[in-house]
């Protein structure tokens, strides 16, 4: 009787263990099917590892590319190819984050009821397709990247690299870096433009910033190392110290502020690691104030040292700027923000779109650009080797319904204000269209 009991005991538990694993898997393919399907070793929808069905669209819908047996097949015109060829992936899988494989779930076009469809799926990215035709234009062969978001709602609407190819044109040999969507994965010293992570940091650390009598002479040494001016800027406050773009005062206040404080600031921002976007990895800069010497520091808090700065991170702080401190996390897939972030308090976003605006208005000039609300940092970085500087615009604009936030960089563009700052205005002029 006892061993009886016993067997039953087993037989129920046994049976109990088999409903809960199949009420797991049910629940697991409720979840993850459209993983699964997407699986590579699916043969059906796989063709060499690659997907063979699906259609990728810019945001108003535009088709891109058709996944294929054949492979990727792009854009009839050819600026489309090479404009978006970053953000699509190219057959040789040699460019990283391509939306073929990010998005693959969406594109096997599988659902609940019917599976893995015929027909495939499609997935809308964020960008404007006529933007970034623009971009890649105005880049004009030069190396160099654009990035714009919607500040309001995260999507990145451009997301340009220079040099590009026409993916059915290919040049006997590609131009250095070509795979590489620089928008994403360069790292560049920011120049000038790093004093808006000073300025944060300033403003929340010195009470009284806005009060202060400023300095320059051309020239200051600090750690008994040398910071150097563009000009003697004579006597300001902190809006003409960045309307003038100062090296003296803003390496001052670096040091001023401290190298621990300053790096918690830089790493919070989001420019000394990786950020997980939807559909793509921006890549880490560099930021080393914490372990600097008193003159490194200095340097640093002008954005040359050792610093670097990702283009899209940069676009990124400059859309939270705008949006009162907060954003909701970047993506490249049109209405799929990620959670929201809070990278500046709301007073300190203000003060420093304030700021901005008093730059355009007083040192570039609202004039040369007519027709957009412009809030604007530029860079002139040394990047040192007898190099002309790397160019550097970013900022963003109120227009109505074009909430949009960007940077741009021109590799060895010279002065800021110069190419990098014609270029952004040629994109946002479409954009405001
Ligand atoms: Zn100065």
């Amino acid at each position: 009787m006892r061993k009886l009991k016993y067997r039953a005991l087993i037989v129920a538990l046994f049976s109990t263990a088999v409903i809960a694993l199949l009420g797991y898997f049910g629940w697991r393919a409720f979840n993850d099917g459209a993983y699964w399907a997407s699986y590579q070793a699916n043969g059906n929808i796989y063709s060499s590892g690659k997907l063979t069905r699906g259609t990728i669209t810019d945001r108003g819908g535009k088709t891109l590319a058709s996944l294929t047996e054949n492979g990727i097949v792009y854009s009839e015109d050819p600026l489309t190819r090479a404009s978006t060829l970053h953000l699509i992936g190219d057959n040789a899988g040699n460019i990283a984050f391509g939306a073929y494989r990010q998005f693959r779930t969406d594109l096997t076009g599988w659902d609940y009821i019917h599976g893995v469809s015929g027909e495939g799926g499609s997935v809308a990215l964020s960008i404007s397709a006529e933007a970034q035709r623009e971009a890649y234009s105005a880049l004009d062969g030069r190396s160099g990247a654009v990035a714009v978001v919607d500040y309001e709602t995260g999507e990145i609407i451009v997301c340009a690299t220079s040099p590009g190819f026409d993916p059915y044109n290919l040049p006997e040999v590609l131009p250095d870096g070509a795979y590489i969507n620089r928008a994403i994965s360069a790292a560049y010293t920011p120049g000038s433009v790093f004093k808006l992570v000073t300025m944060a940091a300033a403003i929340e650390n010195i009470p009284d910033l806005y009060e202060r009598n400023f300095h320059c002479e051309g020239e200051t040494v600090i750690g008994g190392g040398k910071i150097t001016c563009a000009a003697k800027h004579g006597d300001m406050k902190i809006e003409d110290a960045m309307a003038k773009s100062c090296n003296c005062v803003f390496a001052a206040l670096a040091a001023e502020i401290g190298g621990e404080t300053m790096q918690k600031y830089a790493d919070k921002f989001g420019f000394t690691s990786k950020i997980d976007i939807t559909g793509a990895r921006i890549s880490a800069g560099r930021y080393t104030g914490k372990e600097s010497d008193d003159t490194a520091l200095a340097w640093s808090g002008v954005g040359q040292s050792d610093d670097l700065v990702v283009p899209m991170a940069l676009a990124r702080y400059c859309a939270a700027i705008a949006n009162g401190g907060e954003i909701n996390e970047l993506t490249l897939k049109k209405g799929e923000s990620g959670e929201r972030t809070r990278l500046l308090e709301k007073n300190t976003a203000e003060r420093l779109a304030e700021v901005m605006g008093y730059t355009v208005k007083h040192s570039y000039g609202e004039e040369n650009f007519p027709a957009l609300e412009l809030h604007a940092k530029s860079g002139t970085a040394e990047v040192g080797g007898g190099k002309r500087p790397n160019s550097w615009f970013c900022g963003f604009i109120e227009n109505d319904g074009a909430p949009y936030a960007f940077a741009v960089i021109i590799e060895n563009g010279g002065w800021g204000i110069g190419e990098a700052a014609d270029c952004a205005r040629n994109v946002l002029n479409i954009l405001i269209q």
